[in-house]
């Protein structure tokens, strides 16, 4: 079932349409130097919103958890000197008039923020009666009508120029990215509500410098509409998310190397014929991790034979016979030597390993 919100598009003067919409600007304003020097670096690159972290949701106490309402005139200097558009996460209704007073142009809430719906709640109350674009980041938890529902407390305030943010979510296993990108739960989002606009949120999916680029381009080719990436004068210094920033000149970079694909109805075919193709990899990954289970259940068989008759689990003879045979129709089937006799070799290894342990059971 689709969500019906009442939108409309916000377009700022003077910032390019063609996607991707731009964000960038420090994790948190530390100080009006690094704030000024970091945003007029950021315009001579062409861009047009600067964002910048005033209050910060640590996870920890004793980080640092923003300059508060200090910074406010710093991000006003921003607007006036340079023509930008400011963006700040709000995470309380103090938050939101300090903001507004200052002539903040966009609010974003934190991925904490948005999983309390009564925080979500309060804000849109609080916002009643202001035109202003406000972008809700995903919840933390992969938990899209969680996401859905602050689009609707925010909508039923009279909130009509909102955007998502796609920062990833928090797992317990540790992935490569900082925060899994889970890309399925945009998507979903999108496919619930098309119009609207979904900017990611590279940086804080990747958690370090390095994969930064792979996750915009992704984004990219997903035909999300615009990426915000933490941006520092001196990112090693920066005193949160420093692994995370790019500076100006290597956002620059990255984004010069970005390739934008048409997002023609073509294309969206072509993504979904590529989406079904994947599924069906799944589907015999799925059946190949089944088959290893069996496999290696019939192995500890094999072990617990050996063992009640007093034979040795390695027949090197055997084993040069499974081995020839395999290549043999490997050829056939079209499937390289080399990776026969790597997955082969793993899967015997594998296979030894499950017998031992039932050889060396009491
Ligand atoms: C941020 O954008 O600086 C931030 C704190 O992000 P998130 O809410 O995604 O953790
Ligand atoms: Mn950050």
């Amino acid at each position: 079932m689709k969500v019906a919100l009442k939108l409309d598009k916000f377009v700022f003067k003077g910032v390019p349409t063609e996607r991707p919409l731009m964000m960038a600007g420090p994790c948190s304003a530390e100080t009006e130097e690094q704030v000024m020097v970091t945003a007029r670096q950021l315009k001579s690159y062409g861009i047009r919103i600067f964002r910048a972290g005033l209050w910060k949701p640590r996870t920890r106490p004793d980080a640092f958890e923003g300059v508060g309402k200090e910074g406010l005139p710093w991000l006003k200097r921003v607007k006036e000197e340079l023509g930008m558009y400011t963006a700040t996460e709000v995470a309380n209704v103090k938050h939101v008039y300090d903001a507004l007073k200052a002539g903040i142009d966009i609010i974003w809430l934190g991925a904490r923020t948005t999983a309390n719906p009564f925080a979500v709640q309060e804000i849109a109350d609080s916002l009643r009666g202001v035109d202003l674009p406000v972008l809700i980041k995903n919840p933390i938890n992969p938990d899209v009508e969680l996401w859905i529902g602050a689009f609707e407390r925010l909508n039923r305030a009279g909130i009509t120029k909102l955007a998502a943010i796609h920062r990833g979510f928090s797992t317990y296993s540790k992935t490569l990215y900082r925060n899994n990108p889970q890309w399925e739960i945009p998507i979903e989002l999108k496919r619930l509500i098309p119009e609207l606009p979904i900017i990611t949120d590279p940086s804080h999916i990747c958690g370090s410098r390095e994969l930064l680029y792979e996750i915009s381009q992704k984004a990219m080719d997903l035909d999300f509409d615009g990426l915000i990436i933490e941006t520092h004068c001196n990112p090693e210094q920066a005193l949160s998310d420093a692994q995370q920033q790019l500076t100006p000149e290597n956002l620059n970079k990255l984004i010069s190397r970005l390739v934008l694909r048409s997002a023609s109805i073509q294309n969206n075919v072509l993504l979904s014929t590529l989406e079904d193709l994947r599924h069906e990899i799944d589907k015999y990954d799925d059946k190949l991790m089944e088959i290893f289970e069996h496999r290696m259940a019939v192995a500890r068989k094999i072990g617990g034979y050996k063992k009640q008759n007093n034979i040795t689990i390695l027949q090197t003879s055997r084993w040069d016979e499974i081995l020839r045979n395999k290549i043999e129709q490997a050829e056939k089937k079209g499937l390289s030597e080399e990776f026969i006799i790597k997955i082969f070799r793993a899967i015997h290894e594998e296979s030894i390993n499950h017998q031992t342990r039932v050889m060396n059971e009491e």
